[in-house]
């Protein structure tokens, strides 16, 4: 086609006339009642969760099943050595004292876990690990059982003698207090996951009949809100009046990196004879645990019985606190598999989160404490915060700022609707609601005088 060729007549397009009617397309379309559209809809539905729940049954079965524990620190050594005392300066005169007395010098961890109960490492681990942190001396005290405890002593009496001591304990834990019975060498009755106040004094009691020293463990954590939920950790927690009453002999000073001052002017105030006595502990879990705190005390010779018989004497101990804590060490799993499941692993995790997030505290009892109060927040149309707490006993609304009706909130919370939501929304929603409503709790614990609120 030439330049100068006429342009082909364009097509002729149909004219938008006022005979064209929407009416007319739709009357070509097949004609479908509504029944029938609400019958496909859930037809379809119906297929779609026919199809989700192979789906969901897979992830669970994979997270229980299959993924590797990626906790697994059977291999893991350590091959490196603190000594504390060449950087840090005892508490002596401020808090306690430490006399040399001729005796040998005690860097002990007054409290670890072993794979026994619920820590990570092997008894021989956990030795090594001590050794390695610096401490020539460990209370191996995991949760209601003394297997670890007489576990490490046997090897540390046999393979490193030279090295460390250890004095068999156990954590005795519950839903109500965590408490070391100290020197025990067998297995006694643990009780309740609730226990009364009387059986907590049994429990006393019974340690002291069979030789042994009660030290009651991280009073603060006890009472702390669970990260990330309205509720004390152990919400029925005895006041330290009562604990001294009921004649136990120490107390936890150091859990962690958490020095309890106030429990410490408590004890310093009390003119018992012979004082009790202040321990420190690492609570050991993990291989990657920092050590903070050695307790330094004296003993006579350098063997389990005779240290236990000093800490029987209810002796004055100093401290080494290092709130740094020793450098962290990183652990990584090691077995590539588990780095191959990982994001099967995370869409299961949020799936059985759903189930395991609303289980609560583990009382150690085998059963579980409480049911996790869950705060959620929601942004709505002035931009304001709304909390909702679950409780058990009474669905309480607790606080609403939006206009919104109680009664509305009652059933967003009663259909758990905001458990979804908080986890959709934020990842961290809890800390936003505190800050903006902290004013407006007012929860206290028994350990803490009455007039006490958690959250000025
Ligand atoms: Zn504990
Ligand atoms: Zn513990």
């Amino acid at each position: 086609m030439s330049l100068h060729d006429s342009p082909p007549p364009s097509p002729t397009l149909p004219a938008y006339t006022s005979s064209f009617k929407f009416s007319r397309v739709l009357m070509r379309l097949p004609r479908i009642s509504l029944s029938k559209c609400l019958i496909a809809f859930f037809y379809h539905l119906m297929l779609f969760c026919i199809c989700l729940i192979p789906i969901l049954v897979m992830v669970t079965i994979i997270k229980y099943k299959m993924i590797p524990d990626q906790y697994d620190y059977s291999q893991v050594t350590f091959d490196w050595k603190i000594d504390p005392r060449g950087y840090l300066i005892p508490m002596n005169g401020s808090i306690g004292t430490h006399n040399d007395s001729g005796g040998v010098e005690i860097l002990l961890d007054g409290h670890v876990h072993t794979t026994r109960s619920d820590g990570k490492l092997s008894p021989e681990q956990v030795i090594q690990w001590g050794i390695a942190n610096g401490y020539n001396a460990m209370i191996v005290s995991d949760h209601n059982t003394i297997k670890g405890g007489l576990e490490a002593k046997e090897i540390a009496e046999t393979k490193y003698n030279d090295s460390i001591i250890i004095i068999p304990a156990v954590e005795y834990s519950n839903c109500r207090i965590h408490m070391n019975l100290i020197g025990l060498t067998q297995d006694i009755p643990y009780g309740s996951a609730e226990p009364s106040d009387d059986e907590i004094k049994q429990i006393i009691d019974l340690t002291h009949e069979l030789g042994g020293l009660v030290s009651v463990n991280h009073i603060p954590w006890s009472n702390k809100t669970e990260s990330g939920y309205e509720v004390a950790t152990l919400p029925n927690h005895p006041t330290r009046e009562q604990l001294v009453e009921w004649g136990v002999d120490a107390f936890e000073l150091i859990n962690g990196g958490t020095f309890d001052m106030q429990t410490y002017l408590y004890v310093s105030s009390l003119s018992h004879s012979p004082p009790l006595f202040f321990l420190s502990g690492t609570d050991l879990h993990y291989p990657n645990t920092p050590a903070y705190a050695w307790t330094l005390l004296s003993t006579p010779s350098f063997t389990s019985e005779s240290l236990f018989t000093t800490l029987r004497s209810r002796p004055s101990t100093s401290f080494l606190f290092d709130p740094a804590g020793t450098r962290f060490i990183s652990y990584p799993p090691e077995r590539s598999s588990y780095y191959a499941l990982l994001p099967l692993m995370e869409l299961a995790d949020y799936w059985t989160s759903f189930y395991e997030e609303s289980r609560g505290m583990y009382s150690f009892m085998g059963s579980f404490c409480h049911e996790r109060k869950m705060y959620y927040v929601k942004t709505v149309e002035k931009k304001e915060y709304v909390v909702v707490e679950r409780v058990v006993t009474d669905r309480r609304i607790i606080d609403k700022e939006d206009g919104m009706g109680r009664e509305a909130l009652r059933k967003l919370a009663e259909l758990n609707v905001y458990y979804a939501l908080a986890r959709l929304l934020s990842s961290s929603p809890t800390t936003i609601a505190f800050s903006k409503l902290a004013p407006q709790f007012a929860v206290s614990s028994p350990a803490y005088p009455s007039s006490f609120n958690f959250f000025r």
